[in-house]
């Protein structure tokens, strides 16, 4: 179902009003890795909407590597992001981590995450696929783009056939950025599939400096997003502060775009 020889034409996934596929204007999603607060998360809704972003994220249910860190707001969190979806009119992204929480999290988002670490977790996927609201599905950080392809194909088999699919880097050897960035999958995802693609240069990273050239660089190799971590305070984030963008940051690199987007 995923693939091309099925459908030769682009899937466009219509998130509320923003259309992601289309191929004509790749689609900025902005926001900090997790909500931690009212006040945090309005003013970055509000900065990231101005500089001309397309849609919020924001972590409430976070997988975090130790059970000792910051674990999310949870259904609070939640709360916040359709409080700021309310005053920005930005459509919001957020991640569900368990089968039990779909309902839970699907009467918040708009267009529900999967994360690296659940990209082979086949119950959620299922659950998923019986809902109608998009998915954002990450690619697992040592999957192959066969496996990744694979479990898209799980929520299409279940009926729903709202999935993008999200490039966030893959477990190499090198270790100076936290992942290494496989560019060559959107390409590539683009000719075995009809599914949109986007990348999320912040976790491939994790390193802040160099997010707007791995940005850029996703655009240029045909990806129909890009999905960025951006804090008010990164040094004081809770979580993936180094590789978050300050509002400045996000405001520079949404002009570079929108230079670079005459030649695309
Ligand atoms: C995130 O988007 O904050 C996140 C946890 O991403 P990933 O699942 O790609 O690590
Ligand atoms: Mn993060």
């Amino acid at each position: 179902l995923v693939s091309r020889d099925f459908h030769p034409r682009n899937t466009i996934v219509k998130v509320c009003d923003v259309p992601v596929g289309e191929g004509k204007r790749p689609v900025v999603v902005a926001g900090p890795c997790a909500v931690e607060s009212e006040e945090q998360i309005l003013k970055t809704a509000r900065a990231v909407k101005k500089a001309g972003a397309d849609m919020l994220r924001g972590g409430a249910f976070k997988p975090r590597t130790g059970p000792h860190t910051f674990q999310g707001l949870r259904e609070e969190g939640l709360r916040l992001l359709a409080l700021a979806r309310e005053e920005t009119g930005l459509p919001v992204v957020t991640e569900v981590m368990s089968p039990d929480t779909v309902g839970l999290v699907a009467e918040y988002a708009d267009l529900m995450q999967v994360g690296a670490r659940n990209m082979q977790n086949f119950e959620l996927l299922k659950e998923l696929g019986r809902i109608r609201k998009p998915v954002l599905l990450k690619r697992g950080m040592s999957a192959t783009l066969e496996e990744f392809l694979a479990a898209a194909e799980y929520i299409l088999a279940e009926g729903n056939p709202h999935v993008i699919l999200c490039e966030r880097g893959i477990r190499t050897f090198e270790t100076a950025t936290r992942n290494t960035l496989d560019l060559a999958v959107v390409p590539l995802i683009r000719e075995l599939s009809h599914l949109p693609v986007m990348i999320d240069p912040s976790h491939a990273t994790g390193k802040r400096s160099l997010v707007p050239p791995m940005a850029k660089a996703a655009l240029i190799a045909g990806a129909h997003g890009i999905l960025l971590e951006v804090h008010p305070e990164p040094d004081k984030a809770m979580s993936d502060g180094p590789q978050s963008l300050t509002f400045h940051g996000f405001e520079s690199l949404m002009d570079e775009i929108r230079r670079l987007n005459t030649f695309l």
